[in-house]
């Protein structure tokens, strides 16, 4: 039988062929039955996944009715790289095949933003609606909050961001409020009653205005269906579904999955509960540990031991870190990558001989013909990178920053994009607010009595030309009326060209700036031409902008040689010739903010796991012997004595190089070579003047 199949399966394992094969054969008595891959990391989940979509293709599945969910959009555009690879291969046998692509990969969020809008009339959206990113959505909890006097209250009412992180904990656990504020943040609990007091309004505001932010996004797709007509209707639409990083999925995420399939039929989930890193958003690994048991008969479990990414030393230092761990369902791996290097724990004087240090080490490696891009620096948090990214940039390395500061996040950009949000949806408030104060002479009172005015009138019945502004503005009011209107009218990616120029000029006009912001907006206006249309364009954007780089400039071209930072929640699934972690020291990792309950040591510990298993030939981590930490309430920096990171005690050390940066300096004693140049030199300086 094996004989039988196809060549792209010839270089899997015997547990992966499995995987890939389950319940696709016709006859098969488990045909499309629910699936569980559950593995360590680098075990080959994901590209398990990538041929598995491929052997479906090939088995005759239709590409448009095949749903994978990943972690990131650029994991759901690797994923499909990989499998447009493997049916490139097939399309020479079978023609049918040629240039076949999934129409439905992407992120939760992202996935479900497209199906509301499909199927928004008939769950009484507007097509048009706004999606709020997390500082849109701090914005308008903030316009609420003043609104409802809860601001002018009390001053040790919790801030806006504040406020946020508890509303989206609520939501993303599916959890009574108070249960949230006991467990999570103890010292708002006095607050209950105004928080729920300033949530509902927060639900209302939206409602009003059309607008949805990240959570919406999952609960709008899991209310959705829960009317049956429509969870059928979109279950059936889709013949299978495949997750990656199952063990990262919250309660919402898995509710979801399970109305659409609701007895697993064509459901197919891979993780690793030894790298779930996002219970604090509420990530729950109760998800894939319980993930076979809600099937009747359960969900067919698979689990792939053989590591293939990294080194026989680094694979055993991972090991040994996560063995420590007080609880674990999947075991240790093992790979057959012989190494001879050991990770190496690098001690370092402090912040600015680690950023030196690593940037040597990475200049090393380009010498031995390591490209820049299978290099990576990890760190816990996104600050930790701020001394590296100037000394990168001060020796010319091109780099490019994930999980950091988006592009996105640049004022000007937000300028054009709530421009562009405000055309489409113009009872949005925040996108209001910014667009409309972007004419000189118009404040924010004039900005709310039109929004205002908007609010109460009629869909379609508003001219915006005519709104009360001040007579100063006027001429330039009318004429960006206008604009607004050709957004609406005109076709995709031109309709974005006006937009740009007029914000464009307006810039000349009043900012110093503005080659350089006119830079970014061209960059911006690129980006665009490449989705489909401009709902697609601000959705997918809003939910996972592309990253910001070394020059401002923007995005590299995707040809250039350049080093990748990235904090270790961003790294996930990703894997590099060499890795350095930054501050392998504890207070960064675990970070000090979460030195609280032991579930979140925990975490920490499988970050540090996270981290290490990104390598696959060479691991260095670099232990600052002191660190800066920034004190919160502005009373400046201070350091603060290190010491090595407590998930590698002592007892685990013998799976690490010890070292140090810079190497003990030994001054070098003279030899008979350098006394003879010194005395030749000395010579000639004479003998000038001789
Ligand atoms: P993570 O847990 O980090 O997400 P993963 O389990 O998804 O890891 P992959 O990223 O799919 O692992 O694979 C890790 C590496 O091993 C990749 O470079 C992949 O190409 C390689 N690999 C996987 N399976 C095989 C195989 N059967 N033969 C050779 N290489 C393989
Ligand atoms: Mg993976």
């Amino acid at each position: 039988e094996v004989a039988e199949l196809p060549a792209y399966l010839d270089h899997l394992n015997e547990a992966q062929r499995a995987a890939v094969l389950f319940g696709t054969e016709p006859d098969a008595p488990e045909r499309d039955h629910p699936l569980l891959v559950i593995a360590g990391a680098g075990s080959g989940k994901t590209s398990t996944l990538a041929h598995r979509v491929a052997h479906l293709l090939a088995s005759g599945a239709d590409p448009g009715r095949i749903l994978l969910l990943t972690f990131s959009r650029r994991a759901a555009d690797e994923m499909n790289r990989r499998v447009a690879r493997i049916v490139a291969q097939l399309a020479k046998s079978r023609p049918r095949l040629a240039g076949a692509s999934l129409e439905w990969s992407g992120t939760f969020h992202g996935i479900g933003a497209r199906l509301l809008r499909e199927f928004a009339g008939r769950i009484g959206l507007e097509p048009g609606f706004t999606i709020h990113d997390r500082e849109d959505s701090g914005d308008l909890i903030n316009l609420v909050r003043h609104e409802l006097g809860l601001s002018a209250k009390s001053k040790r009412f919790p801030m806006k961001g504040t406020c946020l992180a508890i509303y989206s904990a609520a939501v993303n656990t599916q959890a009574p409020l108070g249960e949230v504020l006991q467990q999570s943040f103890p010292w708002c609990s006095e607050w209950e009653a105004d928080l729920k007091r300033l949530f509902l309004a927060y639900v209302e505001a939206k409602q009003a205005q059309q607008v949805l932010d990240y959570d919406d996004l999952l609960l709008y797709w899991a209310q959705m269906i829960t009317d049956a007509d429509l969870a059928t209707e979109i279950g059936a639409r889709f013949t299978h579904v495949l997750v990656d990083e199952y063990q990262d999925t919250n309660r919402l995420q898995a509710s979801i999955l399970l109305a659409m399939k609701p007895d697993g039929r064509g459901l197919t989930v891979v993780g690793d509960d030894a790298q779930a890193i996002y219970a604090f958003r509420g990530a729950t690994v109760r998800n894939i540990l319980d993930f076979p048991a809600h099937f009747d008969p359960p969900a067919h479990q698979i689990t792939l031991d053989r590591n293939y990414r990294s080194t026989q030393p680094i694979l055993g230092a991972a090991n040994a870190v996560i063995s420590l761990a007080s609880e674990r369902f999947t075991k240790d791996l093992w790979t057959e990558r012989a190494g001879a290097q050991k990770p190496r724990l690098v001690s370092v004087r402090d912040d600015a001989d680690q950023a030196a240090c690593v940037v040597e080490s990475v200049l090393a490696r380009r010498e031995e013909g390591v490209r820049l891009k299978a290099q990576a620096v990890l760190f816990r948090a996104s600050h930790h990178s701020a001394r590296l990214e100037v000394e990168l940039t001060r020796r010319n390395i091109p780099f490019v920053k994930f999980g950091g500061l988006k592009f996105l996040e640049a004022a000007h950009v937000k300028d054009v994009l709530a421009v562009l949000r405000w055309a489409i949806n113009p009872r949005d408030r925040v996108s209001g607010f910014r667009a409309i104060q972007l004419h000189a002479g118009i404040g924010p009172k004039t900005a709310g009595r039109v929004l205002d005015n908007i609010a109460s009138a009629a869909p379609g019945c508003l001219l915006l030309a005519e709104q009360p502004v001040p007579d100063a503005a006027r001429g330039a009011w009318t004429a960006f009326a206008a604009l607004l209107e050709s957004v609406a009218a005109s076709t995709w990616p031109a309709s974005l060209e006006p937009i740009c120029q007029w914000y464009v000029g307006e810039m000349a006009r009043l900012c110093d700036d503005a080659a350089i912001r006119a830079g970014d907006i061209e960059q911006l206006a690129r980006i665009a031409a490449t989705y489909p249309n401009l709902e697609r364009f601000l959705t997918e954007l809003t939910l996972d902008p592309p990253s910001a780089t070394s020059d401002e400039a923007g995005i590299p071209l995707l040809d250039e040689d350049y080093l990748i930072l990235s904090t270790i929640h961003s790294a996930k699934g990703q894997e590099w010739s060499a890795v350095a972690l930054l501050n392998a020291v504890d207070g960064c990792l675990p970070s000090d903010l979460a030195t609280g309950s032991s579930s979140e040591i925990e975490e920490e510990r499988r970050l540090l796991y996270v981290a290490m298993t990104r390598a696959k030939d060479a691991l260095d981590l670099i232990v600052p012997q002191r660190f800066h930490v920034s004190q919160q309430h502005g009373h400046g920096d201070r350091h603060v004595y290190a010491s090595r990171t407590r998930f590698i005690p002592n007892r685990i050390l013998e799976s690490f190089e010890q070292t140090s940066w810079p190497p003990p300096a030994v001054a070098p004693r003279p030899t008979a070579e350098s006394r003879r140049i010194a005395f030749d030199l000395g010579e000639k300086m004479r003998s000038m003047w001789k």
